[in-house]
């Protein structure tokens, strides 16, 4: 599929090429395009150069060095999920340690587990229950800065964002909490945010991201030689 046009660019009078190189040798991430904010990380991807693409059936995975999971609503997007046959082959490929970063809804898709009593298809992997909606509602959303490990103080805007509850694995690192509840979590390839990187112009979580996939690639490539 063609990555050379972005569907309503050209009626906003923007340019109807994308500003992301689709040529270069950063590694290759996919959006999963289902619902959500798909375009705003396709962006943050280019800016911290990453091949970005969006993915929207199971062959799009294919070729794929990681993958964003984006914010919207996890109930939606596990469905479709489902309806486009991507859940078990995701799920699969999570569990032989494909990289994945997942922010707000895409948080909640990660989760193994919900603390409300609630069915809805997960992928989970990130070790942790989350709570859906966990600050309020849509009017109780909110910006703020916080500090993320590794990284400093962080722009972060708050959502109808989920917060992690329990943690479930030994080997989950938070990266950064409010109050005692976690919202930058990490397991091994998998990385999660409750609040949107994608919206604020800080790129730094995406750029952690990109790095980590960029060193598995070489790491690959190196044993493949
Ligand atoms: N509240 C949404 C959910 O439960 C997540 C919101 C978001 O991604 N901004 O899926």
């Amino acid at each position: 599929m063609s990555q050379a046009w972005v569907p309503g660019e050209r009626l906003a009078g923007r340019p109807a090429r994308p500003d992301w190189d689709v040529e270069g040798d950063g590694p290759r991430i996919g959006v999963l395009a289902l619902q959500g904010d798909v375009l705003e990380h396709l962006r943050v991807l280019a800016r911290v150069g990453a091949r970005p693409s969006r993915v929207r059936r199971p062959d799009h995975l294919d070729g794929l060095d990681g993958l964003v999971l984006p914010g919207g609503e996890s109930t939606t997007i596990g469905k479709l999920l489902g309806l486009t046959g991507m859940l078990e082959p995701l799920r699969q490929r999570i569990a032989e340690g494909f990289p994945v970063f997942g922010t707000c809804a895409g948080m909640i898709l990660l989760a193994d587990a919900l603390a409300q009593d609630f069915e809805q298809p997960l992928l989970g992997g990130l070790g942790v229950e989350v709570e859906r909606n966990a600050f309020g509602r849509q009017v109780d959303s909110f910006d703020t800065t916080l500090e993320v490990a590794g990284i400093g103080r962080v722009d972060a805007s708050f959502i109808r964002a989920p917060r992690v509850t329990r943690v479930l694995a030994d080997d989950v690192e938070v990266l950064a909490a409010v109050e005692e509840y976690p919202v930058v979590v990490r397991r091994g390839q998998l990385l999660a945010s409750a609040f949107h990187p994608e919206v604020t112009g800080d790129d730094r979580l995406h750029a952690l991201f990109v790095a980590h996939v960029a060193a598995q690639v070489a790491r690959a490539s190196t044993a493949s030689t």
